[in-house]
């Protein structure tokens, strides 16, 4: 409880910041919910904008506090820190919505990265949503994009898992359901289980191009490219596993499950119609060119005609 005295003496907190070592004064902020995006690891890669909102704002919803305090801490930023993390949210989301609606400007901002990507808040936004609050993004880093952004390997369409089960059936299991997925796939681990996970990753999909990316902005990021196969001998070696890792997956081989795919629409056609007739239908259905598919169509009908053959001898 503070006294009328202490009240008296205590100079309101001042909002400026510092960067290299000259002030800021950040704009005045509306209330609402920001949700800040914080460095991966180099501290300069927070955004202007990021320190503008942190500085600025009532309340600074976090994870871990001693984490976040390193952070404000290098900027001269002395807004208050509250925890918010998977074993305090539900408890904790109540009184950060009574803030909001009591006409403060709350940030949320996670360990490392953009908040909600494998981190908490999710619940938080949904709520604050409905409870009809003023929810603002301030992008910024995110091991995902840092890491498909210098991987070498397709970005057009990409699916993010984040982090695959840690038991070794489910994860199995889940690799399995995402084996066919014509998308590169980009997943989360820990230096303590990079190891097993290749291995599960080399078991399931085979010698498919990869990358671990790891320490990304940090002082020792390395990005160690190859196929599966040959980065689980590595990791399960003496390879170097501390600290964090994404890890990127090429998609299974497009042409390959192309031509599989046209292969048994073909049969399928060439069962039932001539095949000039099952060249203009399944030219038709994949969009192929015409003479692709006839050429693989003569092919096939040849293969088809030769086990006819085969089984009326055999007959
Ligand atoms: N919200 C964060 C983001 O936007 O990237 C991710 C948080 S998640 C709890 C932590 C995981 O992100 C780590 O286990 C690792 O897989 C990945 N990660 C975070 N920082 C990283 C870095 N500097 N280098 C490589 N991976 C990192």
């Amino acid at each position: 409880m503070m006294r009328a005295r202490d009240q008296a003496t205590t100079p309101p907190r001042t909002a400026r910041y510092v960067i290299d070592g000259r002030p800021v004064d950040p704009p005045a902020l509306a209330n609402g919910l920001y949700i800040v995006a914080t460095p991966i690891g180099n501290l300069r890669d927070i955004t202007l904008r990021a320190l503008d909102v942190l500085a600025a704002t009532d309340l600074i919803a976090c994870e871990d506090t001693r984490i976040t305090r390193r952070l404000i801490d290098h900027y001269g930023i002395t807004t208050p820190l509250t925890p918010y993390h998977e074993h305090n949210a539900a408890a904790a989301r109540p009184k950060l919505l009574t803030r909001l609606a009591a006409g403060a400007s709350l940030a949320l901002v996670s360990d490392a990265g953009t908040p909600l990507i494998s981190d908490p808040g999710f619940k938080l936004v949904r709520a604050a949503r409905d409870a009809g609050h003023t929810v603002t993004a301030l992008p910024g880093p995110s091991a995902v994009l840092a890491a498909l952004s210098i991987c070498g390997l397709p970005t057009d369409r990409f699916f993010f898992e984040g982090f695959l089960p840690s038991k070794p059936l489910q994860r199995r299991a889940r690799i399995a359901e995402l084996k066919r997925l014509p998308a590169t796939l980009v997943l989360y681990e820990g230096g303590s289980r990079v190891a097993a996970c290749l291995a599960d990753l080399a078991a399931e999909l085979g010698p498919r191009a990869a990358a671990l990316c790891r320490e990304l902005t940090k002082l020792h990021e390395e990005v160690r490219r190859g196929d599966l196969n040959a980065l689980a001998a590595h990791y399960a070696g003496d390879a170097e596993t501390r600290g964090e890792f994404v890890i990127v997956v090429a998609p299974p081989d497009e042409r390959l499950a192309e031509s599989i795919d046209i292969d048994t629409l073909l049969r399928d056609a060439l069962g039932r119609l001539s095949v000039k007739e099952a060249v203009a239908e399944i030219a038709a259905v994949t969009g192929q060119p015409r003479r692709e598919v006839y050429q693989r169509a003569l092919t096939l009908s040849k293969d088809l005609a030769l086990s006819k053959d085969e089984g009326f001898r055999d007959d």
